[in-house]
């Protein structure tokens, strides 16, 4: 889901914002509100502004979400008021300016005899067009925007939740992972691009479907699969089966799933997160090598990364930076003053390891800088003789329409500045970042098969015209 209100243009954060976890469940005498507590506990890092959960007893959906994290939001008796063997869950990432309990998630639309309830991952682009084919909406989000269109249609046409899915899906355009459910069926969707994850599993005889497959291990659930892009898989008390309702299909993951937003212990595409991480930092000391005396990650995103570039160029690998756990991302305060304080709040040099030494520091990408940029002045005033950055995946230089919150294409570091150029404003002695071709290696998949966009350029989709900065037409 968008942060504004069908726009991009928030301020960015300094590292791509999280994309949503959306979680599903349905089974026999399965306690699904618990159940999806504990999936959603497993995708917190893909959210942090609001947790949801939507569950139905056969006869009626209720729905409790707030903003907060989800073990903020929920407690036992809130869970206990939940009964029901289907749910939906929902945990919604933090951004700049948007933390309204209305944007808050699964959406909820009663309708006659009908209920519906949505959780959405991802970003439509092209809410303008759909706006003008549906008519006065009181949508807000683009989720919301979808809640109404499938419920009107299931209204309006009196069809199934299933049919009416079928009917308006292949009308949204750009990034939408989806579970949806009525009062007996859940239904799991991914995109026709399949920009957002989403994993289907087994417990008991029950199904589960994720956006990550580390939810599944949390619950004891097995997986079974990936949902294909395109997908609508359809699962009630009678059995599961699937339909394709989009004329063209074609893989592009976002690729920063396997850089920074997925777990390290998901596997995608078949891949353990974790150890393409790791490939990345090998890969990365292969293509830069550097003369220096430690290296040290930023915590934690960084690790895997600087674990590979250690084993490979020899250097070794050292805590510097100390991570307060309890303190949440950085991007969540509202306000850029609050956000760089946020940045000390939560790391911290250790003199005692980093003084006198040449120091490699390892991170996973770069989009505003400014944390960045504190991070290489901790250094120097813990001593560091040198600091030279290691950056394992490309420059962050085109804006997200997909779901991540990476604001106006201005504020990245390098839309408008060389390698060089960043290299003098972070104050590092070098700079190097993980060529496209040795990222996408790293995963194992074959190169078609990912959205990279906000590293090349090149859209899967058609994107909107934002403020007349940006755009770009399909790319095959
Ligand atoms: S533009 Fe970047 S962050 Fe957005 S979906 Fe594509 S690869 Fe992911």
């Amino acid at each position: 889901m968008n942060c504004e209100p069908f726009t991009v243009n928030a301020p960015s954060p300094d590292r791509p914002g999280e994309s949503c976890g959306v979680f599903g469940i349905i089974g026999p005498d399965i306690d699904a509100a618990r159940m999806t507590y504990f999936g959603l506990f497993a995708l917190q890092h893909r959210g942090q502004e609001s947790a949801g959960i939507a569950v139905s007893d056969g006869r009626d959906i209720t729905v409790y979400k707030d903003l907060g994290l989800v073990a903020q939001v929920f407690n036992e008796p809130t869970l206990a008021g939940l009964p029901g063997d289907l749910a939906v869950g929902h945990t919604r990432y933090s951004t700049t300016g948007s933390n309204r309990w209305e944007n808050s998630q699964p959406v909820f639309r009663h309708f006659g005899n009908n209920a519906i309830a949505l959780a959405h991952n991802g970003n439509l682009t092209n809410t303008s067009d759909l706006l003008a084919r549906l008519g006065p909406l009181t949508a807000t989000t683009d989720s919301e925007l979808m809640t109404e269109a499938i419920a009107r249609e299931m209204e309006n046409a009196e069809l199934t939740l299933e049919d009416s899915l079928a009917t308006i899906l292949p009308t949204f355009e750009g990034a939408f992972t989806l579970t949806v459910m009525d009062q007996t069926t859940l239904i799991g969707v991914r995109d026709p691009r399949g920009f957002r994850p989403l994993c289907l599993g087994t417990l008991g005889d029950g199904w589960v479907l994720a956006s990550e497959t580390a939810a599944l291990d949390i619950l004891g659930a097995t997986f079974v699969r990936e949902i294909a892009p395109g997908e609508m898989v359809v699962i009630d008390h009678q059995g599961i089966h699937s339909q394709f309702p989009f004329a063209d299909t074609h893989q592009q993951l976002c690729i920063f799933e396997f850089v920074y937003f997925a777990r390290p212990d998901s596997k995608l595409l078949g891949e353990t997160v974790h150890s393409t991480r790791q490939e990345m930092g090998r890969l990365l000391a292969r293509q830069a090598p550097i003369d220096a005396d430690i290296t040290v990650p930023v915590p934690e995103s960084g690790i895997p990364a600087a674990q590979g570039f250690a084993e490979v160029s020899g250097i070794p690998y050292t805590d510097g930076l100390v991570k307060n756990r309890y303190v949440g991302r950085t991007f969540i305060q509202p306000a850029q003053e609050m956000r760089e304080r946020g940045v000390r709040m939560k790391l911290n040099a250790m003199a005692g390891i980093i003084g006198g030494q040449r120091v490699v520091l390892v991170d996973d990408s770069i989009v505003r800088g400014s944390t960045t940029r504190q991070l290489v002045g901790m250094m120097r005033e813990a001593g560091a003789t040198e600091v030279h950055l290691r950056i394992s995946s490309p420059p962050y230089r085109w804006a997200c329409y997909y779901g991540m919150d990476t604001g106006d294409r201005s504020t990245l570091l390098a839309s408008d500045h060389t390698v060089d150029e960043i290299a003098a404003i972070l104050g590092v002695d070098s700079i190097a970042y993980l060529e496209l071709d040795s990222l996408i290696r790293a995963t194992g998949a074959p190169t078609n098969v990912f959205c990279t966009a906000c590293l090349s350029g090149d859209y899967p989709t058609s994107v909107p015209d934002v403020g007349g900065k940006f755009l770009l037409e399909s790319s095959p």
